[in-house]
């Protein structure tokens, strides 16, 4: 129970990593806030949650509405007393060639992950400052945080962009007991992934498990997925890790994918 009496808010956490990561805190002790864009589904991961004798509330936030932002975690913190923990994590993928990425898609892609990461931390780090306690500020990075690939422009600049705040927001931090750290997934089967599978090969011009065997996972050291378990334990160490010594980091959990 490393998080018992901590109130911890994820954002997207309402289907795949967010939603076990939300649970994974749950268990370790905190009171969640699942905060999402689909309020039907939050409740219902927060029901899970109190249904196995933890504890949360579900949350209606656009990561990307600046008021929705403010008046979400304000209200939380009216609520549940303070803010220790936030795990910026909602997000998408829309794949297309560079040549062909809407503007629109850019900009979409661009407000839900940085926009959304830049918001929280805004509105959630000056209750950890006020607090005298600090907190743990993980983002929801990616492989594509350290390495590219075709067909992914907006989310690779996207997820290589919150390495950037993360440091910054670790060196402001760090003297009042804020860490901010990266975790950086591979290929999880979420729905975020499933609907990739059938686009990736339609634009690749390549079979469904052909995206699976020769993209998404050739170069993991044993041709496996990353799971949403594994994920949110590596979410959890990290908001349960009380030192700065940990600070403006990013961890790689790709099955050797990526090595740093
Ligand atoms: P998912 O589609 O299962 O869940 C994403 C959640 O984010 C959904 O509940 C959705 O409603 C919510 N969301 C979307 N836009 C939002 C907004 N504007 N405001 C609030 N909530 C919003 O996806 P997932 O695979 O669990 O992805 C979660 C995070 O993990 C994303 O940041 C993604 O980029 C990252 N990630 C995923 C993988 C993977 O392979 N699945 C790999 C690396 C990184």
């Amino acid at each position: 129970m490393a998080l018992q009496g901590k109130i911890a808010l994820v954002t997207g956490a309402a289907s795949g990593i967010g939603e076990q990561t939300a649970k994974r805190l749950a268990k370790d002790g905190a009171t969640v806030v699942i905060a999402d864009l689909n309020l039907v589904n939050a409740r219902k991961v927060a029901d899970d949650i109190v249904a196995a004798g933890g504890k949360a509330i579900a949350l209606s936030m656009d990561v990307t509405n600046e008021d929705a932002v403010n008046a979400g975690i304000e209200d939380t913190v009216a609520k549940l007393g303070s803010i220790d923990v936030l795990v910026s994590n909602a997000g998408i993928q829309i794949i297309a060639p560079i040549e062909e990425y809407s503007f629109a898609n850019w900009k979409k892609m661009l407000a839900i992950h940085l926009d959304g990461a830049f918001l929280t931390t805004r509105a959630a780090i000056k209750h950890m400052y006020a607090s005298g306690k600090g907190g743990s500020i993980i983002y929801m990075g990616s492989v594509h945080s350290h390495e590219a690939s075709k067909l992914k422009s907006a989310y690779v600049t996207a997820k290589h962009g919150l390495l950037g705040l993360a440091r910054t927001v670790a060196k402001e931090g760090g003297a009042r007991g804020v860490r901010a750290n990266v975790v950086c997934p591979g290929f999880v089967r979420t729905p975020l992934v499933e609907k990739q599978i059938p686009e990736q090969a339609k634009a690749l011009g390549i079979s469904e498990d052909d995206v699976v065997k020769n993209v998404m996972l050739k170069d993991t050291v044993d041709g496996e997925f990353t799971t949403v378990a594994d994920i949110a334990n590596t979410v959890a160490f990290l908001a349960g890790f009380e030192s700065n010594a940990l600070n403006g980091q990013s961890i790689v959990v790709s099955h050797g994918w990526f090595m740093q």
